[in-house]
C-alpha cells in the first residue's frame, strides 16, 4: 500500500479527526498511488496518522480510519453494522410504519464518500469518491450480510455523483437482485421511489422529520406545497387535515410524481391538486390570501461557496414573495438545502425577506437534517439542511 507523507505541521486537523486531506498538505508519496487507491497517512515525522481513499482534486484523502487496521470485508461489516444499530437506536429502522432511512451518511458514518438509502427492500448505494466505488463490490457484500433477509435487492447509482474527470465510465444498475416494486413506507404513509430515474437516490429521505411536524400544522389549513417534487409535504398535509393542498414543481415529472403518491395514500381526494408552474411565477401570480400555510424547499441555491451571494439574494426573493401573499396569521416552511449556506446566513436571508414585506414574523421552530442524516462532530460541513418555521401576522 502507498504511504502518503504530510508536509511539516499539516497533521493538525487529522489530530482532530477531521476526516480530509487537503492536495496542499501532501509532502510525497512513496510510490505513485492510482485514484481510489488506499493510502496510509504519516506525518512529516513519519508517524501513522490515518488510512484513507485517495483521488485526484482539491481533497485528495477521505479518511476511512484513524487506526493501523486492514480495509477488509470485516471493517465495511462493522461500520455498516453500526450505522444500522444508530437508525434502530432512532427508532427509523426495525419500525413496521417506517421502512423509509439513510442507513450511511458519509462522514456522519465515518465512511466519507458512501451514502446509501433504505426504501423497504432496496438499498440505493451512491459513491461520492472513487474509493468507495472501487470498494462498491465488497460495500455490496457487506450491506447484505448486516441487512440479512431485510435486503432483496442493492442497487447502485454513482453516475453523476462521481468525479467527472477519472473517467470511470459508470454505470448505474443493481449489484444485486432487481425487483421493479418500488413502493416505501415513511411514516405509515406509502411512497412510490423512482431510484432509476428519481433526483437523488429517488426520495427526499431527510426532510422526514419536518413532515410529521407539518402534518400537525395542516389541520382546516389551506396549504401550498412550492417545489414538492414526489410530493413528501402534501401527502402528510392530507393526513394532518388540510381542507386543500396545491403541490407545484416546475418539473411535470414531479407533477405526476406526486399525484401517484396521492393516490396511493388518498385515491380519488379531492382536496389536491398539482401544478407544473414556475415557482416565482407562480408566487407572483397567485391571489393574495390563498393559502395560510406555504411550504418553500427549493433545490440547493448555492452549490459552492463562490454562488453564495446570489444564493442569498435568491432565498430572500423567493421568502418575501411568500411573505406578501400568505394569509394573516399563516404558517411559513421555509428550507434551504444548500451546505454553502450556513444556518446563520439563511436566517438573515429570510429576516431580509420579512423585513421587506413588513409583516410580523415570528420564528416558532428551528429545523435541521434528521437523525439518520447525522454530522460527524469533527466534520461540520456535514451540517447541511436548515429550516425555519414562521407565524406570519
Ligand atoms: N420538497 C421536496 C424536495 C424538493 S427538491 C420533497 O420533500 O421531496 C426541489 C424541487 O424543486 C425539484 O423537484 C425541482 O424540480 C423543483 N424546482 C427547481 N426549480 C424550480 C422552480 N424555479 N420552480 C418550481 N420548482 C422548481
Amino acid at each position: 500500500m502507498t504511504n502518503l507523507t504530510l508536509e511539516r505541521g499539516k497533521d493538525e486537523s487529522l489530530r482532530r479527526f477531521h476526516p480530509w486531506v487537503f492536495s496542499g498538505a501532501i509532502h510525497h508519496f512513496d510510490h505513485q498511488p492510482e485514484e481510489g487507491d488506499l493510502v496510509r497517512v504519516l506525518t512529516a515525522e513519519g508517524d501513522f496518522i490515518a488510512i484513507g481513499h485517495w483521488q485526484i482534486g482539491s481533497i485528495a484523502v477521505r479518511v476511512l480510519s484513524f487506526q493501523d487496521e486492514p480495509i477488509d470485508d470485516d471493517f465495511w461489516q462493522r461500520r455498516l453494522a453500526t450505522a444500522l444499530d444508530v437508525r434502530k437506536g432512532i427508532g427509523v429502522a426495525g419500525n413496521p410504519s417506517n421502512d423509509t432511512y439513510r442507513l450511511c451518511h458519509g462522514e456522519g458514518d465515518n465512511l466519507p464518500g458512501l451514502v446509501v438509502d433504505i426504501y423497504g427492500q432496496t438499498a440505493v448505494m451512491q459513491a461520492h469518491s472513487v474509493g468507495m466505488h472501487v470498494a462498491r463490490f465488497d460495500i455490496a457484500k457487506a450491506l447484505k450480510r448486516v441487512m440479512g433477509d431485510g435486503l432483496a435487492n442493492i442497487y447502485y447509482k454513482s453516475e453523476t455523483t462521481l468525479p467527472f474527470k477519472a473517467d470511470l465510465g459508470q454505470e448505474n444498475g443493481f449489484l444485486l437482485g432487481g425487483d421493479a416494486d418500488n413502493v416505501a413506507i415513511e411514516n405509515g404513509l406509502r411512497f412510490h421511489i423512482d431510484w432509476i430515474r428519481g433526483q437523488k437516490t429517488g426520495f427526499f429521505v431527510d426532510q422526514r422529520d419536518n413532515r410529521s411536524l407539518l402534518e400537525r400544522y395542516s389541520k382546516g389549513r389551506s396549504v401550498l406545497n412550492m417545489f414538492c417534487y414526489t410530493g413528501g409535504f402534501s401527502v402528510y398535509a392530507l393526513r394532518g387535515g388540510a381542507r386543500l393542498v396545491h403541490s407545484v414543481d416546475s418539473s411535470a415529472k414531479a407533477v405526476e410524481l406526486v399525484n401517484a403518491n396521492v393516490a396511493l395514500n388518498f385515491a380519488g381526494d379531492p382536496r389536491h391538486e398539482a401544478f407544473a408552474e414556475d415557482a416565482f411565477k407562480y408566487l407572483q401570480q397567485m391571489d393574495a390570501d390563498k393559502y395560510d400555510l406555504i411550504i418553500l424547499d427549493p433545490p440547493a441555491f448555492a452549490k459552492h461557496k463562490d454562488a453564495l451571494r446570489n444564493a442569498l439574494k435568491g432565498y430572500t426573493r423567493l421568502n418575501v414573495r411568500a411573505f406578501e401573499k400568505i394569509r394573516k396569521g399563516g404558517i411559513l416552511f421555509t428550507f434551504s438545502c444548500s451546505q454553502a449556506v450556513s444556518k446563520d446566513q439563511f436566517r438573515m436571508a429570510v429576516f431580509t425577506a420579512a423585513a421587506q414585506s413588513g409583516r410580523s414574523v415570528r420564528i416558532l421552530h428551528q429545523l435541521h437534517q434528521p437523525a439518520d442524516h447525522p454530522v460527524n462532530i469533527y466534520h461540520p460541513e456535514g451540517e447541511y439542511l436548515k429550516g425555519l418555521v414562521l407565524y406570519v401576522e
